[in-house]
């Protein structure tokens, strides 16, 4: 366990500190940990920002993007790096089992395991740990922990502001869903004050798609989309075959199982893809819906109650008949 005098006093001296987030790192994943890596660069530590995997083209503009180190591109720097690191920084996950191959690396390392996160249920495998799952996105607990934890809002810039509005806008669905409170829309104002452009960071995240995601969309939307009535879901399904097709890359499928949520009169969606290892699962519901609990019970994930995800190692049209067969046991939730 760690302190936070503890903390406080290794943080005042520069140390060697990696910052990691989860497989596939969203907007959140990567403005969550540049913003801190902006704050703890500026107070002279040396810092490292490993991603388990690669990450969405439409983050590669945040600032400092060119020293994030990817596990699978550079194994053996990032092995070094989080062997020496006296602080390692896991940030918007909270189970080891996010971050693939580096999981067991972290839970061996010698370093003091510092959690900043959202998400439900935590593994106990850190030493200090801030968590809320009240808050919209683990960019808004690394704000709190800059400003009221450290008590170093002074130390705020343009990068770091920049970086958090990100994880903030993209995980909050741009200041829309129930978690993005009046607290929030005040973390935001001042982060615009700080010098975060609101409009160019919507445009950078949202506004920039390749041609082949905007087909590929198209794609899912006329062919794909399947509307359940009797279950009040929605669900797209893609094979690998379509994403060879349509030249998909890390990033072009994000946010498209929100199409299927916005059908009227839907309370969930899916978006099931068949990858390369894994068939995967991308749940989004409305109101009291546990699209956490359907991940958790049948796919080995999790995730929050409206947004959730998992796997399945089953292929891709024996996993959609399990995900349908199991909606008459939610036919109640789905109905109300
Ligand atoms: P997405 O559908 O965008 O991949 O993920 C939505 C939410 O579910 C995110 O909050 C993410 O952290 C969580 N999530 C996605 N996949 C998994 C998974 O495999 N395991 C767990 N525990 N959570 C997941
Ligand atoms: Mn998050």
């Amino acid at each position: 366990m760690l302190s936070l005098s503890e903390l406080t006093d290794l943080l005042a001296t520069p140390q060697k500190i990696v910052i990691t987030t989860h497989h596939k790192p969203d907007g959140d994943a990567m403005g969550s940990s540049l913003g801190l890596y902006a704050y703890l660069i500026q107070k002279g530590h040396h810092v490292k920002v490993i991603t388990p995997t690669d990450y969405p083209y439409f983050l590669h503009w945040l600032p400092n993007n060119s020293d994030v180190i990817v596990y699978t591109e550079n194994q053996q720097d990032a092995e070094v790096y989080v062997a020496e690191a006296a602080l390692i920084f896991c940030l918007d996950f909270n189970t080891l089992s996010r971050i693939n191959e580096l999981g067991e690396l972290i839970r061996n390392a010698d370093g003091y395991k510092v959690m900043i996160d959202h998400h439900l249920e935590p593994e106990d495998f850190d030493d200090f740990r801030h968590w809320n799952i009240n808050a919209c996105a683990a960019a808004q607990l690394v704000y709190d922990f800059i400003v009221n934890v450290l008590n170093d809002g002074a130390s705020m810039t343009k990068d770091i502001a920049t970086c958090l509005y990100t994880g903030i806008m993209t995980d909050s669905g741009s200041f829309r869903f129930p978690s993005a409170t009046s607290t929030v829309y005040r973390i935001g104002a001042d982060l615009i004050d700080l010098g975060a452009e609101h409009w160019r960071i919507h445009q950078q995240v949202y506004d920039n798609a390749t041609e082949s995601r905007l087909r590929f969309l198209g794609h899912c939307l006329t062919n794909k989309l399947e509307v359940i009535r009797e279950f009040n879901t929605a669900i797209i399904t893609v094979n690998a075959e379509e994403l060879k097709q349509f030249d998909i890359v890390t990033g072009d499928t994000e946010g498209i199982v929100n199409y299927a949520l916005s059908v009227n009169g839907i309370k969930l969606a899916a978006f099931i893809i068949e990858r390369a290892d894994r068939v995967k699962l991308s749940l989004r519901s409305t109101g009291e819906f546990p699209a956490n609990e359907i991940c958790k019970k049948y796919f080995n994930g999790g995730g929050h109650r409206n947004a959730a995800g998992g796997a399945s190692d089953k292929p891709l049209e024996e996993t959609v008949q399990i995900f349908k067969s199991l909606l008459k046991d939610y036919e109640q939730q789905l109905l109300a």
